[in-house]
């Protein structure tokens, strides 16, 4: 269905070919946990490394990194501070290093976070480091207010109605996806995480996310994270992620761990909840460069 910088490995494929079942690791062949979190952005716990001994457990054959942005100045307590963009650098090659041991390709990418107005500290962070890849997240819905913050939840529920979260939620997407500085979109109705939903037809909001990533040509993920938040369920929505796969709209799986043992969690669930939104590939990323596997 996705035609565009289709590529596949050669041989990935090699044990279906031979006709044998899929091992645990061939199981996971297409899936790379790209959203994972590291110390640096203090609600996070578990050495780098224990991520990636995870992840070769779990049988994936890649996963990468993507911490939370910095900020061009001090911003708010759950990011890296500027100064320690090396320190996550140096982090995150320590842990290719032991995936280099393990059968496990170890990427760099960074959770960006998008407020207007940041859009040329942005395009600076894109050349701070040799990125594989940069996820474009919205979780400030004002310089103050964060949609999935439980602390701001009373406050961001007295502020808007669930419309009025959405409309801004949605506009401020588009707007991450339209800076072109991204390869894909995190956890997509991210608004629903503590159940404030419209009421009624919820597809001209998807509408709106999904044109975005497809005027800017980047993907999304599905973010397992969901399941184990109030919701209940996975980011995004099978509804949404329909829509996505009729557009072409190129997917990943991620964990959006913040500890070791949330590595490639809910991956099975994840992969069936793509096949039947109509997936039939999955997104890898390097250098900010995309090919896309069978998802099989
Ligand atoms: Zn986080
Ligand atoms: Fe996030
Ligand atoms: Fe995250
Ligand atoms: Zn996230």
């Amino acid at each position: 269905m996705i035609k565009r910088a289709t590529r596949f490995f050669p041989g990935l494929c090699q044990n279906h070919a031979e006709g044998r079942g899929p091992s645990k690791t061939m199981s996971l062949n297409a899936l790379a946990d790209y959203h994972m979190h590291t110390p640096l952005c203090h609600h996070a716990t578990g050495n780098p490394v224990a991520y990636v001994d995870q992840a070769a457990q779990r049988g994936l054959t890649e996963i990468g990194f993507a911490c939370h942005s910095p900020m061009p100045d001090p911003f708010d307590d759950w990011r890296m501070e500027r100064d320690e963009l090396p320190r996550y650098v140096d982090m995150v090659a320590t842990a290719r290093e032991r995936g280099r041991q393990e059968g496990v390709v170890v990427r760099l990418g960074l959770e960006v976070d998008y407020l207007p107005g940041l859009e040329d500290w942005i395009a600076e962070l894109s050349t701070l480091a040799p990125w594989d890849y940069l996820i474009g997240s919205v979780h400030y819905l004002t310089d103050s207010l964060v949609v999935d913050h439980p602390e701001h939840l009373s406050q961001v529920q007295a502020r808007y109605s669930p419309e009025e979260m959405w409309a801004r939620y949605w506009e401020l997407f588009a707007a991450a996806c339209a800076t072109g500085q991204f390869d894909f979109m995190a956890h997509p109705d991210l608004p629903k995480k503590f159940g404030d939903v419209p009421e009624g037809d919820l597809t001209p909001y998807y509408r709106q996310g999904i044109d975005a990533m497809k005027s800017a040509k980047i993907g999304t993920e599905i973010n397992t994270a969901g399941l184990h938040k109030p919701i209940g369920e996975m980011y995004p929505t099978e509804a949404f992620l329909t829509l996505a796969a009729k557009a072409a709209i190129p997917l990943v799986i991620s964990s959006d761990a913040h500890a070791p043992e949330e590595v490639g969690r809910d991956f099975e669930a994840a992969r069936a909840l793509a096949k039947r939104s109509g997936y039939t590939s999955l997104a890898r990323y390097a250098r900010r460069e995309r090919r896309l596997l069978p998802l099989d």
